[in-house]
């Protein structure tokens, strides 16, 4: 059904188009009211007055896990060594500088980086809530209005995953960095988020930081409030091995059999990461059709380990995929990297498809998200969708059948060409039309954590 008078009735010509399984050429979208409304193939000329997107069009790309400030980061926390801990340790001297002010302008530039690597919609797994000394802002979601004002101002939507944070480990009280993630309960954390109202860019999931920071007895409310709103629930799962040994001191379980036993998992929960499982963990979480959210980039950088993806999907655990810290913003090097990690740790090939690797960045990210019409181009979803250059100096050469295939194992964030959100042209020909210069807004709002 085409609405020709709708204001923002568009026809996009697509020269390659990923619909699902297959690369199809020269194909005519039209988009009315934000949505996909038709899907023609064998278009062979552009319709006039259609916009030509020239290269392989995709779903957009759902980035599943996201700490925006992390951005802040980049580069400064790659010299010297250490663990996962120590990076902590500089990670919480930025937390310790937010306001809603700053954050804003840094995450409106990391959204606007993402819109220009081909991503629509983004998990912001949000925990920095209050003030210093855990002071509540006049505002008490001062914080996260300004995450989704961010991603208003560039052109993505988000799915702002307020988090519980209450501890700072087993029978331990939050530790001066962490008294600004806590709201003291989770009956008090329920009552904040019930604030929270959604747009028709923003959606209000919840999220548990890890069985460390959120007590056993404390895991059922957060998981009813979840529950209650038919809304995602994400949590950090067994990234460290140190999480599991205390959880195992704590509880004598794992941290996947705590959460099974507090009424956590099912199909609407994804735990990120998922790093270090046991044969009955993996069995646990797709039995419950928890979702695994993996972040290859991060969980490299971080010296996590490599997670069971291939165990966790073939168990019934849905694959979406983020760029958590933020090392790169890349989703086509995060959906690489999964398959290639399998490679090195397996010296076999071919554990996963193009096709199923793009699934993981967009379709089941969506979904894991709470987007569930989107990621796919298809007559009644989202027109969300980005365009790949084919004729980079990385993408040149493969016939496009293989755009797919280039796509995922060559391009990179630098190929994205077109961006369009709900049929807005966000990213034309990789130029963002909200934020003039991210690069420079990136640079401000960083040098603003430091100063
Ligand atoms: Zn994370």
């Amino acid at each position: 059904m085409t609405h020709p008078t709708h204001p923002t009735t568009r026809t996009y010509w697509l020269e390659h188009a990923w619909l699902d399984t297959n690369v199809e050429p020269g194909v005519a979208l039209e988009v009315s009211g934000g949505r996909i409304t038709a899907v023609r193939t064998e278009v062979d000329t552009p319709p006039p007055g259609a916009e030509i997107l020239r290269g392989l069009t995709l779903p957009g790309l759902a980035n599943a896990h996201s700490h925006a400030f992390h951005r802040a980061l980049r580069g400064t926390v790659q010299v010297g060594s250490g663990t996962f801990w120590t990076w902590r340790e500089f990670m919480y001297s930025f937390a310790d500088q937010l306001t809603p002010d700053t954050y804003h302008d840094l995450a409106r530039a990391v959204y606007a980086e993402m819109a220009l690597a081909g991503i629509t919609a983004v998990g912001e797994f949000h925990y920095v809530h209050h003030a210093h000394g855990g002071t509540p802002y006049a505002d008490p979601n001062a914080m996260g209005e300004a995450l989704i004002a961010a991603a208003s101002e560039a052109g993505i939507r988000i799915t702002l995953l307020d988090t519980a944070y209450f501890s700072s480990g087993f029978g331990q009280p939050p530790n001066h960095h962490q008294l600004r993630f806590s709201d003291g309960s989770a009956d008090a954390w329920a009552e904040r988020c019930s604030l929270l109202k959604e747009r028709d860019h923003a959606r209000i999931g919840a999220a548990i930081h890890s069985v460390r920071a959120v007590p056993a007895r404390e895991l059922a409310t957060v998981a009813r409030w979840a529950e209650e709103r038919r809304a995602p629930l994400h949590v950090h799962l067994s990234e460290q091995t140190a999480e599991n040994d205390a959880c195992r001191a704590a509880h004598d379980c794992t941290p996947t059999q705590l959460l099974a036993d507090h009424g956590v998992l099912g199909p609407r929960t994804t735990g990120v990461h998922n790093t270090h499982l046991t044969d009955e963990d993996i069995a646990l979480l797709g039995r419950s059709g928890t979702g695994t959210c993996m972040c290859p980039t991060t969980e490299r950088d971080l010296a996590d380990g490599i997670g069971p993806a291939v165990a966790l999907q073939r168990a019934g655990s849905p694959l979406s995929l983020g760029s958590d810290s933020h090392a790169v913003i890349d989703l086509l090097e995060e959906a690489r990297a999964m398959e290639l990690n399998e490679r090195l740790r397996t010296r076999t090939r071919g554990h996963w498809t193009a096709a199923a690797l793009l699934r993981a960045a967009s379709a089941d990210g969506h979904a894991a998200l709470g987007w569930d019409e989107a990621g796919s181009i298809t007559a009644g979803a989202l027109a969300d969708f980005t365009t790949i250059a084919l004729d980079s100096v990385r993408t040149a050469g493969p016939v496009p059948r293989l755009g797919a295939e280039t796509a995922v194992f060559a391009a990179t964030a630098a190929d994205v060409r077109h961006t369009v959100v709900g049929g807005r042209h966000v990213v034309r020909d990789g130029v963002h039309a909200l934020v003039p210069d991210v690069p420079q807004a990136l640079a401000q709002a960083v040098e603003a954590l430091r100063a």
